[in-house]
């Protein structure tokens, strides 16, 4: 009679648990890699002479994505890569959402990581920085678009639970690229995690960051930037900042 009490109680326990999964939980199986702007939308545009003309941020950010899908699936042939974009061509941010709101979470979660990178008037800016959704901007999970596959998934959460879980494994990530960075890659600093109110990040069924890795402006960064072999550094570290979400 005991041990069948015990076990009752110890269902009890197990019982809510297992009913409300995280569905934001790592490690993630499927990984999005967003490649900012492209097309008609360049992004940062800077002219430098050394660089022998006009140097657009979406050249850049495709390239840095590319390395870093290479790298990825080299090291982690099961993981799912997406890739918004695989050339030159203009993705609305609303296309780019989508592909990050059609993905199954039903095994494992998935991660949306946004390759930007930073311009600003005062050329001293520089340093690489992490954005993530602003907390009070609540992503809608359960309406038409959402996979069948994750349905049950959001449904056994009310969205003040799902979005709470969602800012709480976004902070987790973001914390996760700011210090992986910080400590591999040496020749610039960090400026921070911050919240911010972008399309993307807002409308995005899953943890997601955005990271500008650095400012087109400055010209010690914009002469780093240009130079692929520090684009395959800046590739690698993202990909060791990954490899701790899987
Ligand atoms: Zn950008």
């Amino acid at each position: 009679m005991r041990r069948v009490l015990l076990l009752m109680l110890s269902l009890l326990m197990v019982l809510p648990l297992a009913a409300a999964v995280d569905p934001f939980s790592l490690p993630v199986g499927t990984l999005i890699i967003d490649a900012g702007h492209g097309g008609h939308d360049p992004g940062a545009s800077y002219n430098w002479p050394f660089a022998g003309g006009v140097v657009w941020e979406r050249d850049l950010n495709l390239d840095i994505a590319k390395r870093l899908s290479v790298l990825v699936k080299l090291a982690h042939p099961q993981l799912r890569v997406i890739m918004t974009r695989e050339d030159d061509t203009f993705i609305s941010l609303a296309e780019r959402s989508a592909i990050a709101a059609s993905q199954s979470l039903d095994s494992k979660g998935a991660l949306f990581v946004s390759i930007h990178i930073n311009s600003a008037q005062a050329p001293s800016a520089q340093g690489f920085e992490i954005l993530i959704k602003r907390q009070d901007k609540q992503v809608t999970l359960l309406d038409e678009l959402t996979p069948l596959d994750n349905i049950s998934l959001f449904a056994s959460h009310s969205q003040a639970q799902l979005n709470r879980l969602l800012n709480n494994r976004n902070l987790v990530i973001a914390s996760i690229f700011e210090e992986t960075m910080s400590s591999q890659l040496l020749t610039t600093r960090s400026r921070g995690i911050k919240e911010q109110d972008l399309w993307v990040l807002n409308q995005c069924r899953m943890p997601a960051v955005l990271v500008e890795v650095g400012f087109l402006s400055n010209e010690a960064e914009a002469r780093r930037l240009v130079d692929s072999t520090y684009r395959q550094r800046v590739a690698q570290v993202l990909a060791a900042a990954i490899e701790r979400c899987l």
